[in-house]
């Protein structure tokens, strides 16, 4: 950071603090060959982040519609709702913070199973099965080892297979083979 003043490359702090509710840092500043002081602010780069779509589409990076993915998956499953948000925030924060500025729909879904696989195994299996678009009872097997070689003991009643299976048939419809 070079010196309005004097264009001098270096400098010293002489003191930091929060600033914009936390989310900057104000630095001032000593230059080291004319002496002025100046002030910096130091803030975390917030750029938009662009989804490529299964269909080859573009479009931007939607919380709402990622958060709307996950309640559904959730529901009944008794997941507080913040908790969820939680998730997205996450999943927001991950991608900000890639040098890459692109993603995939695919990406996506796989950072949200991975979020899902510690905390519930019918919302988990239920967001799987549209995502990875299960073609057949081999690949719904296929996830539960997945589950249970992570560790996870799948413990689903008749009552969650049943609902699974429903869920299922509800999205079936909507899926595009690609
Ligand atoms: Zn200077």
């Amino acid at each position: 950071m070079r010196c309005p003043f004097c264009q001098f490359p270096d400098n010293r702090v002489l003191e930091s603090r929060s600033a914009e509710s936390g989310h900057s840092v104000r630095r001032r500043r000593e230059c080291l060959r004319c002496g002025r002081r100046f002030t910096t602010y130091e803030r975390i780069e917030f750029v938009p982040v662009v989804v490529l779509k299964r269909s080859g589409e573009r479009e931007s990076f939607d919380r709402s519609k990622l958060l709307q993915g996950i309640v559904t998956a959730c529901e009944k499953t008794g997941i507080p709702h913040p908790q969820l948000e939680t998730i997205v925030d996450e999943i927001e924060a991950e991608l900000q913070q890639r040098s890459a500025r692109e993603v995939s729909s695919n990406e996506i879904g796989e950072l949200v199973l991975k979020h899902l696989q510690n905390l519930n195994e019918v919302a988990y299996i239920r967001f799987a099965s549209v995502h990875r678009q299960f073609k057949g009872i081999r690949d719904f097997v296929e996830t539960l080892d997945h589950l249970q070689s992570s560790g996870d003991p799948v413990s689903l009643d008749a009552r969650q297979v049943d609902e699974i299976e429903q869920s299922q048939e509800v999205e079936t419809p909507s899926m595009s083979h690609s």
